[in-house]
């Protein structure tokens, strides 16, 4: 193939070559027509490539792979220190994962408080005779398990996992760094084999992509991860992983910005006679706090006018609820959620101050 304009602007603009796939067009009588590149950050949202002479080129069929998928793959994958793949979500993402590595009489060692709907996906494989047993990430993983799964820093908790412990371990580790992102944690580095994230959430950033995305260093795991994908068709659209390309630019600076802001928060809370405990492990923008009861809290999560209730984390807007609506006794019932975004500080801790004397 040789150098054409648009290849050379692609170089210009610092994309690698596979972010402009040769596109033919044929014209209605059959003949192939001309060629053209994408020059900037391509969606592509075909599902099909033409064969080249007859054969399947790099990109031929979307459930195998396809160009969007891939750049935001690698944008990922480079961060993280290792192979990224992207699913439909991050629960997508958990799923497709325990299904390719366990088989059915495997048990997963979870971290205890970590986010409540990965025990309710793995309560749902418990069927296939996967089990699951809670343990406590700050110390070393029960014996006899054939997945460890840790969350950094677990939600809505806040606890910070012993890797070192977790790499000691026999068994696979996946850190679920969905709240710490690549910004503060890069799990890979730290002995963990997979490093899961909802994309949801910091990576794209701005709560109008759902998206799961699991890294590894390993080149043959992530090879059957991607067969595994492939043929059980857990394959992520090219929409959201053009949004979460579009969010890895400013990853750093939010994530900076909400930990920072987070950070004045949890301090100002700290000091705040109606509420009890604080929870911030120092990093991100995830903070929970408990106030006296769920009326209490719901008294709060209702009374703010900058930062919105509902559900969801690590979006530029803030966002704040009560957890025992999801998590019933699992969590006490005046404890409130606050995912820090990227509002003026002093404005948030106004309408936060406001809300708490309501
Ligand atoms: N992991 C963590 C830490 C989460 O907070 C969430 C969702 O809130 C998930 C995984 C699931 O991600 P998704 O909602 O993208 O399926």
């Amino acid at each position: 193939m040789g150098a054409t304009p648009a290849r050379t602007a692609c170089r210009q603009w610092g994309y690698p070559p596979f972010v402009a796939p040769p596109c033919s067009t044929r014209s209605q009588d059959g003949e192939a027509g001309e060629t053209w590149f994408h020059t900037s950050m391509a969606l592509d949202r075909s599902t099909i490539w033409p064969y080249e002479d007859g054969e399947p080129g790099r990109f031929y069929y979307s459930r195998y792979a396809s160009p969007t998928i891939v750049e935001a793959e690698e944008a990922l994958g480079a961060l993280e220190g290792g192979h990224a793949l992207l699913y439909p979500s991050g629960s997508g993402a958990t799923s497709a994962l325990v299904l390719a590595l366990l088989q059915p009489g495997d048990t997963i060692a979870l971290a205890e408080g970590c986010y409540f709907g990965t025990g309710v996906t793995f309560q749902a494989l418990a069927k296939w005779g996967i089990r699951h047993v809670e343990f406590d990430q700050t110390q070393a993983p029960p014996e006899g398990v054939q997945l460890v799964w840790l969350e950094a820093p677990s939600n809505p908790y806040l606890t910070m996992p012993d890797l070192e412990a977790a790499a000691a371990h026999p068994a696979p580790v996946v850190v679920d760094s969905t709240v710490a992102t690549p910004v503060h944690l890069r799990p890979l580095e730290h002995g963990a084999d997979f490093a899961l994230h909802s994309a949801t959430k910091y990576l794209a950033g701005h709560d109008d992509a759902l998206l799961g995305a699991v890294a590894c260093r390993d080149e043959t795991a992530a090879g059957e991860l991607r067969r595994f994908r492939t043929v059980t068709g857990i394959v992520a659209a090219p929409d959201p992983a053009f949004l979460l390309l579009r969010g890895l630019k400013t990853l750093e600076l939010r994530v900076a910005r909400q930990t920072a802001t987070a950070g004045e928060i949890a301090e100002r809370l700290r000091d705040h006679p109606a509420v009890e405990t604080v929870r911030w492990p120092g990093l991100g923008g995830l903070i929970s706090f408990d106030v006296a009861d769920n009326a209490a809290a719901l008294r709060v999560e209702t009374s703010t006018r900058l930062i919105v209730n509902a559900t969801s984390l690590g979006g530029v807007t803030s966002v704040m609820e009560s957890r025992a609506r999801w998590e019933g006794e699992r969590v006490p019932p005046g404890l409130l959620r606050l995912s820090v975004g990227l509002e003026d500080p002093e404005a948030l801790w106004r309408d936060l101050d406001r809300a708490l004397a309501s």
